[in-house]
Order: structure tokens, then C-alpha cells, then sequence
């Protein structure tokens, strides 16, 4: 999840062992399967792209009843608005959604943060420290990526397929 141009698409595609693309259809949204090898033992993961044309509530209850659902709040290095999106808006909605679905206050929800687009220094509005900082508030782990380089994105995955397999 994350605001539309943080790299949501090229990371999934990346993941998937695909080139990166200079440019993808903003619009589509689309679920892949792959199987990886984590901790020596091969699993089958689902992901679903989001392209914020669906509601959040939507998207949540449609894979709600999925076991071991995570989720990576995605914001980009170069945009501080994406980074204020995920804090004020976007993680708490997802929250909200998951208490009101469970109807339990103190849910265990898997999470990773991710700051994308480190390849791009010069153009950096928010700092490592920032990052670290917001997954220390939200227990999750923070990693920054680049989906163009290819830099920490199956660690990423790997991270959050670890939460979810212990949630
Ligand atoms: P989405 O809307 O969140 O799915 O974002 P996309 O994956 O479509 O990416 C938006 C734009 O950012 C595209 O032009 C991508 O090529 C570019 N992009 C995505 N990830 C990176 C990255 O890690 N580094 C750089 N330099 N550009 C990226
Ligand atoms: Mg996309």
C-alpha cells in the first residue's frame, strides 16, 4: 500500500523476477503468485499491486480472509508527501479496517515500511533516521530499496513473509 508513483508496481515486479520498467500503467492492478525459497523452505506468496482505485476497506476484506496476510506500507525517498500519506492516513486506516474485521483491539498485523527509490540521493527529502524512527513507532521493520537497482527488495519480502508465517 502507499501513494500512487512510490514504486509499488516496479518492486512487485521485481519480486517476481522481472526487469525494472521506466514506466508501468499507473491504473492496473494486478495479483501475482510466485513461489520463493525462505529459511530453506519454498512457499507460495500471493501478492496483490494496489492502484488506489478501490477503496482500502475493499482491498482488505477481499483478502482478510486469506491467512497470513502482510502488508508493505510503501513511501518514496523522494517524496515526502508519500511518507505523510502512510503516517496519517494509510496506516491507520489499515488498522482501523483490521480491528473492525477481527473485532479485536490488539490485532498482530505483519508489516514492513519501505522508503524506494535510494538510488536517487540527490533528490532524498526523507532521511534514514525518519524511517527507522517510524518503524521503531510501529514495531516493523524499515528497509530502504531501490526497485531500479534491485537493493533490498527480496530482503524486504523475505522480512515480511517471516512476520506473516509467525503471525
Ligand atoms: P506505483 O504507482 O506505486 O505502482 O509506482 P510504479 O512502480 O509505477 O513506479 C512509478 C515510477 O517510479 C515509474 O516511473 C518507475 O520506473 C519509477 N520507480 C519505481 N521504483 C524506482 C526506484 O527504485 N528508483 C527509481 N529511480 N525510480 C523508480
Ligand atoms: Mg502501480
Amino acid at each position: 500500500m502507499g501513494e500512487g508513483g512510490v514504486g509499488k508496481s516496479s518492486l512487485t515486479h521485481r519480486f517476481m523476477g522481472y526487469e525494472f520498467l521506466e514506466t508501468y500503467d499507473p491504473t492496473i492492478e494486478g495479483t501475482f503468485r510466485a513461489e520463493s525459497e525462505v529459511d530453506g523452505v519454498t512457499v507460495e506468496v500471493e501478492i496483490t499491486d494496489t492502484a488506489g482505485q478501490d477503496s482500502f476497506r475493499d482491498i482488505i476484506s477481499t483478502y482478510y480472509s486469506r491467512r497470513g496476510a502482510g502488508y508493505m506500507l510503501v513511501f518514496s525517498l523522494t517524496a515526502r508527501d508519500s511518507f505523510f500519506a502512510l503516517q496519517n492516513r494509510i496506516y491507520e486506516e489499515l488498522m482501523d479496517t483490521k480491528r473492525s474485521l477481527s473485532g479485536q483491539q490488539h490485532e498482530r498485523v505483519p508489516i514492513v515500511l519501505i522508503g524506494n527509490k535510494s538510488d536517487l540521493p540527490s533528490n532524498r527529502e526523507v532521511q534514514l533516521t525518519e524511517g527507522q524512527a517510524q518503524g521503531r513507532e510501529w514495531s516493523c521493520n524499515y528497509f530502504e530499496t531501490s526497485a531500479k537497482f534491485n537493493e533490498n527488495v527480496r530482503e524486504s519480502f523475505v522480512t515480511l513473509i517471516r512476520e506473516m508465517n509467525i503471525a
